[in-house]
């Protein structure tokens, strides 16, 4: 088994057979010609052909893969009117053959683009020329226009591909994309993106390899020739795993929550800034239960300003475009240490200062955050939520905290929502008060990571407590069912957003308890569609 590794353009897992791209090469040879008008008319012959070609390329790429890609070729074609006066005047002044007046030109405009060096785009476009200079050379050379074709799937190694190429094939037979060359910005990685299947440029991969079989792992950007049987039947595994995700992604996106007999589950998604938002999207969340609003903190050097937490707050709000974003005040403190907060040094710090209770006792910090997230309501439809409550006091005290804000707002005219407000129910003395609670808040939230360390009094950060850390512990799921009952009891809506929430195999436990809102990493968001789905 050989490995080698290269840079992932697009994710996925791919198995099968190695092709290698075939290259019409093109050797370019420099020669005087007498005629100059025949011979300039001889390249914009070979030009028109080629823009035909292009175009026909064009409406294969509108079919198969979508019009963004097919304005590729439309683009190509463009620039290839932009050769003719170099080629004429090369043609013509130099009495050059139209064949190195091409090649002369496209060097030209390669060396043009690439000196682009703060821009990518351009950069990766310079590969474009190649490949459009090529099909002219080709023509010239009495090409007629065939490309590769494959009679069985196959992982395609290639120096580097150029749109044309990769349109040209047959796409239900490409597993793959290899390339020794490229960027991750090139149009090979945008239509791998587009036709879903893994690609890796940058990537040393010999070229006698085709005929054996391969694997190409689009996470780690490794690929194995000839693997071993081990190597093997754990990408076979793996790959099974991402395709039945794949399937879910297709047949659910865009499907509501609901079982069969009508019980509509709002699934949300948890994120730790604006950069999960994509995944938010790609796997069609109908809202965020929980925005980790730490991580703002977490990525800075000091505290975030209020105007830095409110410009994160709006874009998420704004992005959501109306769905419901609940954005969890500052949880830090014990796992989650920040050094700017100076924070003391505890000998149970799980037990210790965190979350709302920093904010309790450093209000400041707190009212920051609240008036940016108050600022922030008015562009969207923002939830604030409370960690780590133990006590009614805390509630109570909360609540107050926002009317202050509010009323400051107010004073200075600044536009907010009125936002629902809700608790984490993490700790059991919160499940145990949780109809005093519930009459406090709109909705609650469980966080059943925090609820399973403090039920069962385990660290959830040590790796040698794994073995005692139960999820599932009949505490930890009778707590779960009396914080759904006591919400209800008193119309709070109550979801679930620790890891437990994406765990199938309680799902339909959750539904029947009357669990509202099931909050998750985004990938899990169409797996617990489906089974929702599935119930009666
Ligand atoms: C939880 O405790 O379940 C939770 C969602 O919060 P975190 O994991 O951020 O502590
Ligand atoms: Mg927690």
């Amino acid at each position: 088994m050989e490995i080698f590794k290269g840079k992932v353009s697009y994710k996925g897992v791919a198995i099968g057979k190695i092709a290698e791209m075939a290259k019409n090469e093109v050797v370019v040879r420099r020669s005087h010609v007498e005629d100059v008008e025949a011979e300039f008319a001889r390249y914009m012959e070979a030009k028109t052909k080629a823009q035909e070609q292009l175009a026909k390329l064009g409406e294969h790429a509108a079919k198969e893969i979508g019009p963004a890609e097919a304005e590729v070729f439309e683009v190509h074609s463009m620039m290839l009117d932009d050769f003719d006066d170099q080629v004429e005047e090369i043609v013509k002044e130099q009495t050059l053959n139209a064949e190195f007046a091409v090649a002369e030109t496209a060097d030209n405009t390669k060396k043009m683009l690439q000196a682009m060096d703060d821009n990518p785009y351009m950069q990766a476009r310079a590969a474009d020329i190649g490949d459009i200079a090529n099909r002219v050379l080709k023509i010239l050379n009495g090409w007629d226009g065939e490309d590769n074709s494959f009679t069985e799937e196959v992982l395609l190694f290639a120096n580097d591909l150029a749109p044309s190429e990769t349109v040209t094939l047959d796409k239900s037979k490409v597993l793959a994309f290899v390339t020794r060359e490229g960027s991750t910005n090139s149009h090979t990685a945008i239509l791998a993106r587009t036709m879903n299947i893994p690609a890796l440029c940058q990537c040393p991969v010999p070229a006698d390899a085709a005929g054996k079989m391969g694997i190409v792992d689009g996470f780690t950007g490794q690929v194995f020739i000839d693997p071993d049987e081990e190597t093997l039947a754990k990408y076979i595994k793996q790959r099974e795993a991402e395709q039945e995700k794949q399937k879910l992604l297709l047949e659910l996106k865009g499907k509501e929550t609901v079982t069969k007999s009508g019980r509509k589950i709002k699934l949300y998604a948890n994120i730790g800034g604006i950069g999960d938002l994509n995944f938010v999207k790609e796997n069609d969340a109908a809202g965020i239960g929980l925005f980790r609003s730490e991580f703002l903190y977490l990525s800075s050097n000091d505290f975030p300003s209020e105007d830095e937490q409110f410009q994160a707050y709006r874009t998420v709000a704004e992005m959501m475009a109306g769905k419901e974003v609940v954005v969890r005040t500052l949880d830090i403190g014990a796992d989650k240490q920040i050094d700017y907060f100076n924070l003391d040094k505890e000998d149970n710090p799980a037990l210790g200062y965190r979350a709302i209770r920093i904010c309790l006792s450093q209000e400041d910090i707190f009212r920051t955050q609240l008036r940016a997230l108050y600022r922030a309501s008015a562009y969207g439809n923002i939830d604030i939520m409370f960690p780590m409550i133990t006590s009614v006091w805390e509630v109570k005290r909360c609540k107050e905290i926002c009317e202050e804000v509010k009323a400051e707002l107010t004073a200075q005219s600044i536009p907010f929502k009125d936002c629902s407000l809700g608790i984490m129910i993490e700790t059991p003395a919160a499940v145990l008060i949780a109809d005093e609670l519930a009459e406090l808040v709109d909705f609650f939230s469980i966080g059943t990571n925090d609820l399973t360390q403090y039920t069962c009094a385990i660290d959830r950060q040590n790796q040698h407590l794994e073995r005692f850390f139960d999820a599932h512990h009949p505490a930890v799921l009778k707590a779960i069912r009396m914080t759904i009952e006591a919400g209800h009891r008193h119309n709070t809506w109550v979801g679930i957003c620790g890891e437990l929430g994406a765990d199938p195999e309680l799902t339909t436990s959750f539904v029947e308890w009357g669990i509202d809102e099931l909050s998750m990493s985004p990938s899990s968001i169409l797996p617990v569609r489906k089974i929702i789905r599935d119930m009666d």
